[in-house]
């Protein structure tokens, strides 16, 4: 099973002293880049990075081009580094700051990194035996006072785990009320075959939960929830969780300055709690959006939905249509095709698609025992995926007024990234296939949601696929109609359709001053928040993963729960430290806020126009994602200035 990791002190070296033919062997299996970096961060020797730089081209491990005798050399001197320090117990010296700081991150992001980044990276790089992103009380708050005190945590998925463990460590009661069986949220609902993540595991974790045992770089399903389960029980969270149960709404009483909680249990009985502050982490990508494709119901054989999957759904040997191809279609297809009779792809837009050499590798058990034993290694590591995965990406989403082909992509480098995934394309189709002009997206890079995957074109390829493009006219009892008249005969249909993610809270009612209801304040699902976290007129009530918060480029909601959670938990600390009943967000901070998240979404790829995505609401606003680098939100999240709200 795979869980949370033992966390080690910093500077516990032990399994090095142990065992050094060990640590040996296991550095043969670690990256050169990722350990030159530590040796650096060990000696302060800067001539490594001079001598590794040229060979570094990007932070990913397959853009290392070093000299196998540089790699030798590097193992055999960080070799010798940690011995000295296994055999001369001293302590480790501290992340480096200042410009040896941003070249180590330049370095390891294999282009320019801004020192804007330092206070970041001086946090992010701590080991996780250090966890800085906890609260810490500034004033020991009265026991009685806190021991009143209740949070409300809508939802234990990947955003209400953190807050939970967040809560706890500081010592405030909350309940979490979950409508599934268990914990893990979106890894325990989506259970569909190839179902997995597509940011890495090593940064697709909680900084403060490594797991340095995860068995590929991108793990599949049942691995991701084992990782979550795993850190529910570590933190003993199920004790404090209703699960099986579903919050219907959320009433502020003005008189006691606290929300009603109304939540169903499954047997229909219905139970009522009181909190001071509640934090919603209910998420947007959890109810299935079945298409509106007129006779759907008459299908006369089974019919699944990506996001409710039926596990006694059989597609071997079977005609299976299927309608979609975004993230969830584009690992569905290529996992069910070898056992299909026939797989009726439906296409309704192309998708932009990047191949990883790392996307269904294995992680070697020397890089694993590196991760968990070699200070620096993992926290490193994962600063390199940030990079590749995150912020590297960011200026490819911005529109450049004077770029001379906007309609097939919107700057230079975005136009370097189209035309690497074409040349994918031709690669994997063949330089002459007639499906090139199917899947060739004629939107710039970035304006969906960018895939990975080194397989699907491989399975278009494939004799028993057929990849429809025709708009679906209907469905009929015996297949799907497209408008040419054709039917395509099925005997089973997947729907690979996403989800509703633009009623964003629903179905609960949220009611806060003045009686008003959230839906009605977000009119035709325009949902907006400071932060992506609070609202004008619902006091003590947070968000996470709300408004502008998502992610389409790459990213990782984890690390933007955690910013998110930090955020909350300095908002509670102000309202019990001061003696507050509630904190509600001035409606000019709110506004000022929302005006620059639309100014910046003007400006990127997700509002230009021929793209067509579901980050956009009925009024055609960016409501779903972040227009912001990570770095940036994390700074913003980072202090709670008390002047933005107003106390009651
Ligand atoms: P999605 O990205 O919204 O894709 C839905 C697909 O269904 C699109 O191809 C869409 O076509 C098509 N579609 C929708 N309605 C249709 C209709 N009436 N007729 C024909 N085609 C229709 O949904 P998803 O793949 O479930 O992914 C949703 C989100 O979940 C992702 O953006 C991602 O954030 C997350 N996710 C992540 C992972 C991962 O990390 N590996 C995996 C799965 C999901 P159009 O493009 O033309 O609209």
């Amino acid at each position: 099973m795979t869980g949370p990791s033992v966390i080690k002190s910093a500077d516990d070296l032990s399994a090095i002293a142990a065992n050094p033919e060990h640590l040996r062997g296991a550095l043969a299996q670690a990256d050169p880049a990722t350990l030159m970096l530590v040796l650096v961060t060990l000696t302060g020797d800067h001539g490594w990075l001079d001598r590794a730089r040229p060979f570094i081209a990007g932070p990913s491990s397959y853009q290392e081009t070093m000299p196998d005798t540089m790699r030798a050399e590097i193992r055999a001197a960080l070799f010798d580094v940690l011995m000295d320090f296994a055999q001369n117990p001293r302590p480790l010296p501290a992340i480096p700051d200042g410009p040896l700081l941003v070249d180590l991150l330049s370095t390891a992001a294999g282009t320019a990194v801004g020192a804007d980044y330092v206070a970041m990276m001086q946090e992010d790089l701590r080991p996780a035996a250090i966890d800085p992103r906890g609260m810490v009380w500034r004033v020991p708050p009265d026991p009685i006072v806190l021991a009143a005190f209740h949070v409300v945590v809508i939802g234990a998925g990947v955003s209400g785990m953190c807050a939970a463990i967040r809560l706890q460590q500081a010592g405030i009661p909350f309940t979490i009320i979950e409508k599934n069986a268990t914990v893990s949220g979106t890894w325990f609902e989506n259970s569909y075959p190839g179902c997995g993540v597509d940011t890495p595991n090593h940064f697709y974790s909680y900084s403060f939960e490594p797991n340095h045992n995860w068995s590929h770089f991108f793990a599949k399903r049942d691995e991701l929830w084992q990782y979550f389960e795993g850190v529910a029980d570590k933190h003993d969270l199920r004790r404090r969780s209703h699960f099986g149960t579903e919050v219907t709404s959320c009433v502020f009483d003005e008189a006691s300055q606290r929300w009603a909680v109304s939540a169903r249990r499954a047997d229909g009985s219905v139970i009522e709690l009181t909190a001071n502050a509640i934090m919603s982490a209910v998420g947007i990508l959890n109810r299935p959006k079945l298409p509106d494709i007129p006779g759907r119901e008459t299908f006369a054989g089974p019919a699944v939905h990506t996001g409710h999957w039926d596990p006694a759904f059989d597609w071997r040997g079977k005609r299976v249509a299927m309608v979609g191809t975004g993230a969830s279609g584009h690992q569905v297809g290529p996992a069910i095709a070898p056992d299909v009779d026939r797989l009726m792809v439906f296409q309704r837009s192309p998708h932009w698609v990047v191949p990883n050499p790392n996307y269904f590798g294995t992680v070697a058990d020397g890089k694993k025992w590196v991760l968990a034993n070699v200070p620096h290694y993992a926290r490193w590591y994962r600063f390199q995926l940030f990079w590749a995965f995150a912020d590297g990406l960011h200026p490819a989403l911005q529109v450049d007024p004077e770029w001379n082909d906007p309609e097939h992509s919107i700057n230079e480098q975005n136009h370097r990234h189209r035309i690497f995934m074409e040349r994918h394309m031709r690669r994997e189709l063949g330089p002459d296939s007639p499906l090139l002009e199917k899947v060739i997206p004629d939107y710039p890079p970035y304006g969906k949601r960018i895939l990975i995957d080194n397989d699907w074109f491989k399975m278009l390829n494939l004799p028993n696929i057929d990849l429809i493009t025709d708009k679906i006219a209907r469905i009929a009892p015996e297949g799907i109609v497209t408008v040419d008249g054709t039917t395509w005969p099925a005997d089973a249909i997947i729907y690979a359709t996403g989800f509703q993610a633009s009623k964003m809270l629903a179905p609960m009612r949220i009611t806060g001053t003045g009686g008003i209801e959230i839906h009605d304040v977000w009119k035709a699902d325009d949902a907006t928040a400071y932060l992506g976290t609070t609202v004008p007129g619902f006091p003590n009530f947070f968000m996470l993963m709300g408004p502008n918060t998502g992610l389409a480029h790459g990213g990782n909601v984890i690390f933007m729960s955690e910013c998110q959670v930090r955020y909350v938990m300095m908002a509670l600390r102000e309202l019990i430290e001061g003696g507050h009943h509630s904190l509600d967000v001035k409606p000019a901070v709110h506004d000022a806020y929302v005006a620059e998240v639309d100014r910046l979404h003007a400006g990127m790829v997700w509002s230009h126009k021929g793209v067509d995505n579901w980050y956009r609401n009925l009024n055609g606003r960016v409501f779903a994602v972040l227009p912001y680098r990570l770095v940036d939100y994390w700074q913003m999240t980072s202090k709670f200035t008390p002047d933005e709200y107003s106390f009651a």
